[in-house]
């Protein structure tokens, strides 16, 4: 049976970039990265929240890499990680001064998995001989560079070189236009550089990143058509809260589903309080959804309706989510194929059994006027049917147990 990666239609085959031993490209399945918001010159705090973020299920971290402590705090950020257990590759930003730290702080250059670099960020006048320093900075620790075009520092000449060009021309297209063409020739000129000054042609990933999601796929399908490096995908300053996470579904999802994308990274405003895990959860869900990879068991809950007058079911469902989210980082290890185990948890008879009956594990809970029962469908077929006060606890038991079953420990020991 085919996977659903190999159902994907895909541009023509990009190559494949190894990043600290996560290959991104060709076949592989799409990769997940997200990035710190931390002052890096704190070695314990970002080294905690890229453990937490790779705990999340991120397979890539970046760090902001600006100033001369945060280069040389990136080793001993390393080493914390290392004593942490945690083995994700760490990619370091760098924008204006890459060139100076890179070379002055090697111990960072040699640790860091890759290096991100903004073409419009490496110096005005002498932009190329500072990019070719970075470039030689790869080539000797033998590190991958994702070259990364960002529309909010699109390099200026090149910018209005394009601009008078366009508006010599007999019939001018229009300033977007222009913009879009900009991105591109930014990055695929920065590839020619990086290449003829020694990186290797499967060392080098393109971003062109546009904070509009109409912009994001015209820039991407034209970056797709031109080249066969390894795209990196994001929305750039999505933005906060639902705006953030729709904007950033939209614009993935038409690409991904055009086989464009071979890494992503859903570029969220956290909330105050809020968890910046969160951006390495809506990432894996929009693969997910798209059917292209499994992360986490996906529950699926009726909205609710007239026939329910509590929100019990609602609250149930918010539970086994939870649970299921917090059992993932040891299931992930020791119940392999669990993440593509489904589980239904439903408001009322109408659509409740059929519902449950389609997920491997389910339960329809009593709507309004129906008998105080909850019958628990497991592989399609009624099981049993929960009451009372402490089903919900029952039911994860139940989940815990179909989960035992279903999805063995290959490191369990086998009883003779
Ligand atoms: S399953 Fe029942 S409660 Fe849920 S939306 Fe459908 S009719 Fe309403």
């Amino acid at each position: 049976m085919s996977s659903p990666d190999e159902l994907r239609p895909r541009r023509r085959p990009t190559v494949s970039v190894d990043v600290g031993g996560v290959l991104v490209g060709s076949a592989q399945p799409v990769v997940v990265q997200s990035m710190t918001n931390t002052d890096t010159a704190d070695p314990d705090a970002t080294a905690i929240q890229v453990a937490r973020l790779a705990h999340a299920g991120s397979q890539l971290v970046r760090v902001t890499v600006n100033t001369d402590a945060a280069a040389a705090a990136v080793p001993e950020m390393l080493r914390r990680l290392a004593d942490l257990g945690v083995a994700v590759p760490v990619i370091g930003d760098f924008h204006y001064n890459g060139h100076q730290l890179l070379v002055e702080y090697p111990a960072m250059a040699a640790g860091l998995a890759k290096y991100r670099i903004n073409p419009g960020n490496v110096g005005g006048k002498r932009h190329d001989e500072n990019f070719q320093t970075i470039v030689r900075a790869a080539v000797e620790h033998d590190k991958p560079v994702r070259i990364g075009v960002n529309w909010g520092s699109l390099d200026p000449q090149l910018l209005t070189q394009l601009m008078d060009a366009n508006a010599a021309t007999a019939s001018p297209r229009d300033s977007r236009d222009v913009m879009i063409e900009a991105m591109i020739e930014s990055a695929m000129r920065s590839a020619e550089l990086a290449e003829e000054t020694g990186l290797g042609h499967d060392r080098i990933i393109l971003s062109a990143k546009v904070s509009r999601v109409r912009d994001l796929v015209d820039v991407y399908r034209r970056l797709a058509a031109r080249s066969d490096y390894p795209l990196h995908l994001g929305l750039t300053e999505a933005g906060l809260g639902m705006k953030g996470i729709v904007a950033s579904t939209a614009g993935l999802s038409i690409l991904l589903d055009q086989g464009i994308g071979d890494t992503i990274r859903v570029s969220l405003t956290p909330a105050p309080d809020g968890e910046r895990e969160e951006e390495v959860r809506v990432a894996q869900q929009v693969l997910q959804s798209l059917g292209l990879r499994s992360f986490l068991p996906q529950v699926s809950a009726c909205p609710g309706c007239g026939r329910t007058t509590s929100t019990f079911f609602q609250e149930m469902a918010g539970r086994i989510q939870a649970h299921l989210r917090e059992r993932m980082p040891e299931w992930r290890e020791t119940r392999p194929g669990v993440e593509d185990m489904t589980v239904a948890v439903m408001g009322c008879v109408v659509n409740g059994p059929g519902e449950s009956k389609h997920a491997d594990i389910g339960i329809s809970l009593p709507g309004t006027f129906e008998d105080p029962v909850a019958p628990v469908f497991i592989d399609g077929r009624l099981d049993r049917t929960l009451r009372g006060a402490g089903l919900v606890d029952e039911f994860i038991g139940i989940l815990e147990e179909y989960v035992a079953g279903h999805y063995p420990d290959p490191e369990a020991p086998v009883r003779a």
